[in-house]
């Protein structure tokens, strides 16, 4: 059975954020790393009344190794022809640390289109999470199963991300997420709509010169549009930067569109005139400030706010502390970690 890791012990498991996948498997391995993919055992770790059998096969304790490798329907997957091109014995013997690693460092290339084993593992293990939230949440319903969605999931990633012979039409470019100057503060701002208008959440997150935490903030909103809820949440970085006397910030967001209404002077009427109004207004108050717009891929620590602040039980929360659900992001900035992100290349993006 695993133990849980302590927030407290070394953590080896940096060489996530150079896996050569998609951000989101990314995030999703090292959630793994850290035990905290919430399957039934690690829920149960924590102290909540949970039965502990894995739904799919109620045969054993869903522990992540199961549900990811032991799990006969997760063994169904990875046999299914052709196997992994790794020694079974490793495979299917090592802990999951080590299971991790071998496989997303893997020089092996896979007969499936001959795409390498360590672009369709990573991919893989997130499509069996997926599948077993389809079968926990929504009565087994997917759309397509766990082997054709990672084949195409990999096929498209393979060809995005590495096929260099088309130039033209996609490039990938490389952004992170970087400090403000010396003696700035820089506010990440997100906000997040489950639909537009749907349930929304605001956040977003102070840091120094150094990178540092200075306070975070989340915001439930309600249902709205996902262009009010950027706007919340970039009032609420403004009011929490006032609150704190902050001298000089930089505020970022991924929202060209909002980054626009503030720099225009046109009085246009829409419904969200109140707010742009008092956004522009609180951004007087503060002596130096710069407002820039940045790719989505550099806003990952607000955007993980924004989503926090949709599910809030209370209207406002201003942290002094990083929340769990921000910490791999916080990590990942702080370890200046580069994010792959493709563009088209005719894009004015
Ligand atoms: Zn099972």
């Amino acid at each position: 059975m695993e133990k849980a890791v302590s927030n407290h012990s070394p953590f080896q498991g940096f060489w996530v954020w150079k896996v050569s996948s998609l951000p989101k498997v990314q995030v999703f391995l090292w959630q793994c790393c850290h035990q905290s993919i919430p399957t039934r055992e690690v829920l149960a770790a924590r102290g909540m009344d949970i039965e502990t059998l894995c739904p799919l096969c109620r045969s054993a304790p869903e522990t992540i190794m199961h549900l990811l490798r032991d799990c006969p329907s997760s063994k169904d997957f990875w046999n299914s022809s052709p196997p992994p091109p790794v020694d079974p014995d490793c495979f299917y013997g090592s802990n999951l640390m080590d299971w991790l690693k071998l496989n997303c460092h893997s020089s092996h290339c896979s007969p499936i289109h001959n795409i390498d084993w360590k672009i369709i593992f990573p991919i893989g293990i997130w499509n069996l999470w997926l599948h077993r939230n389809a079968v926990v949440f929504n009565n087994g319903r997917t759309r397509g199963s766990v082997r054709t969605n990672t084949i195409s999931q990999a096929m498209e990633f393979a060809f995005l991300g590495l096929n260099m012979q088309h130039p033209a039409s996609r490039h990938i470019t490389l952004v992170k997420w970087t400090k403000p100057p010396l003696n700035w503060y820089k506010v990440n701002s997100d906000g997040s709509s489950l639909g537009n208008p749907g349930l929304a959440g605001a956040g977003g997150l102070i840091r120094d010169a150094t990178g540092k935490w200075i306070k975070g903030y989340a915001r439930a909103i309600g249902v709205t549009t996902s262009v009010a809820a950027e706007l919340w949440a970039l009032r609420d970085g403004i009011r929490l930067c006032i609150a704190l006397k902050l001298q000089a910030v930089v505020f970022e967001l991924d929202a060209k569109l909002v980054v626009d209404m503030l720099k225009k002077e046109d009085r246009s009427s829409n419904s969200n005139d109140n707010l742009v109004e008092d956004c522009k207004r609180g951004l007087k108050e503060i002596p130096m400030v710069l407002v820039q717009h940045c790719y989505r891929e550099s806003n990952r620590c607000a955007d993980a706010l924004a989503r926090l602040g949709a599910h809030l039980p209370q209207d406002f929360v201003v942290f002094l502390d990083p929340p769990l659900e921000v910490s791999p992001f916080l990590d990942a900035d702080a370890t200046d970690t580069l994010f792959n992100r493709s563009v088209a290349a005719v894009s004015s993006v």
